[in-house]
């Protein structure tokens, strides 16, 4: 597995692929693991991701520098990462007892009846680069702490990511074949989703590689939880603060280099305050300062990958033919590595490519409309149903039009963001399953009945 350092266009460093051997190696070793793993009391687990949380925050920047290096994130926000991963930890080290309390039921006189929640075995992790830690420990933190073992597919441009967590578990005094890092291709997936060991998958990616492993786990009849991607509205009504709006608003679509399925996608504007808010969003863009992702003032570093960008590219020339305006940006920038600089498009065509599809990359359009309802209606014209942001000052309108919104999740006068006291997750094609939160500790566990009379 070759690693290019995106902001150079150089080729880094060279992994060994493992083996089909080496897999199924790792799979006995995760049956061997999960046989004791799932005796030990929910506290004993606790206090070791209470101690992977701290390995996170002694080695954050030797792990940011990693992320950095194989993808692009700017290292403040690659350090922030390792940060709100260490929080993670701290979160299920403190709440996996409550959440996985047993449930009593109504029971008959005499009879007690109770759901005891159980973890069900080795789970396939199929991760992407883009948060190459947080999108790791936001399933293994949850999942392992229930009693299971994990086995991680990480993308192929992050190997060394994938090295360094299986590091944070083996440092914290995890038992070997808790967590195990497998560098292979994806169509090594199947196979691994097909063995009888393997008991679920999550996936975090593209729609495509969500309904590969969906259809493969639902031949073998696998849970799986699915967080695809997204196409989030950022409805901004004429009450809003335009001044916040704007420079929140330039931060959801543009932290992570535009690189995350939640980022503020569709910018929906009353036509009151469109004006405003387009003047006040292309100066709060036209600050960021775009540059060598190592360098602390950076605040967007380059794309992932060439092929990524071009792709993007693509999309906004497409719809520019189509007839969108550019307002900024637009051009790949010209300097080695993969840049892409911050781009604003208005007059968006109904239908063309940044209309309809995932922008995985810094580019925001901009729609102006008469009322709330046209709003609500553009914010719910996409097929996915991931998150929502709604600017307003009037907190009961901003609820009020949360309801209507078909999104997983909601949030007025903030961006869209993930915490792990708070369910994650999409609806449509954004995907199905919640991570973090109660919701998400209880995604991969057998919910057993036990009643005793
Ligand atoms: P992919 O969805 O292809 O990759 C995500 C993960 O899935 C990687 O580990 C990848 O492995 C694996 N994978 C890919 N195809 C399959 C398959 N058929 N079966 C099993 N596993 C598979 O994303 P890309 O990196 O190619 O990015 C493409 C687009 O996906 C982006 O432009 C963006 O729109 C979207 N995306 C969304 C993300 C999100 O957070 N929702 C994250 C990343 C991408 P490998 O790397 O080896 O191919």
């Amino acid at each position: 597995m070759d690693v290019v350092d995106p902001s150079t266009g150089t080729r880094i460093e060279t992994y060994e692929e493992h083996t089909e051997g080496d897999v199924t190696e790792a799979l006995d070793r995760a049956t061997e693991t999960f046989d004791d793993w799932r005796t030990r009391s929910v506290r004993d687990r606790e206090q070791l991701l209470a101690t992977a949380g701290e390995v996170l925050r002694d080695n954050k920047r030797e792990y940011a520098e990693t992320m950095t290096r194989e993808m692009g994130k700017p290292i403040t926000q690659a350090i922030a990462e390792v940060e709100k991963c260490a929080w993670v930890c701290d979160h299920y080290a403190e709440y996996a007892s409550t959440y996985l309390d047993s449930d009593p039921h109504p029971s008959p006189p005499g009879s007690t009846v109770e759901t005891e929640y159980e973890p069900l075995g080795p789970v396939l992790a199929v991760m992407p680069w883009n948060f190459p830690f947080w999108q790791v420990f936001r399933f293994a933190a949850p999942y392992l702490t229930a009693g299971n073992v994990g086995l991680l597919k990480h993308a192929s441009n992050v190997p060394g990511c994938a090295l360094a967590i299986e590091d944070v578990f083996r440092e914290a005094g995890y038992p070997e074949g808790v967590f195990q890092s497998l560098l292979i291709p994806s169509d090594l997936v199947d196979d691994i989703i097909a063995d009888d060991r393997v008991r679920g998958a999550t996936l975090t990616g593209s729609g495509p590689a969500g309904r590969a492993v969906a259809a493969t786990a639902g031949e073998h009849l696998k849970k799986t939880v699915l967080e695809l991607g997204g196409s989030d509205p950022f409805i901004v009504l004429d009450d809003a603060d335009i001044g916040s709006a704007a420079e929140t608003g330039a931060w959801a679509r543009n932290l992570n280099g535009g690189q995350s399925c939640i980022a503020a996608k569709r910018f929906i504007v009353h036509t009151d305050v469109y004006d405003d808010f387009l003047d006040a969003f292309v100066d709060e863009i036209d600050s960021f300062v775009v540059g060598d992702p190592m360098d602390e003032k950076t605040d967007i570093g380059p794309q992932a990958r060439q092929d990524l960008m071009e792709e993007l590219h693509e999309q906004v020339a497409e719809s520019v033919d189509a007839g969108a305006t550019v307002v900024t940006g637009g051009e790949p920038i010209d300097r080695e590595g993969v840049f892409y600089p911050p781009t604003i498009l208005t007059d968006i065509p109904e239908g063309c490519p940044v209309d309809s599809d995932e922008t995985f990359g810094p580019v925001a359009t901009v729609y102006e409309v008469a009322d709330e309802d046209e709003a609500v209606s553009k914010a719910n014209d996409t097929n996915f149903g991931l998150g929502a942001s709604i600017w307003t000052e009037n907190r009961d309108r901003g609820k009020r039009i949360a309801s209507r919104i078909d999104a997983g999740c909601v949030y007025v006068n903030q961006l869209v963001k993930s915490d792990p006291r708070a369910p994650f997750g999409g609806v449509k094609d954004s995907g199905y399953g919640r991570e973090l939160s109660e919701a998400g500790i209880k995604e991969f566990v057998n919910r057993k009945t036990v009643w005793v009379e």
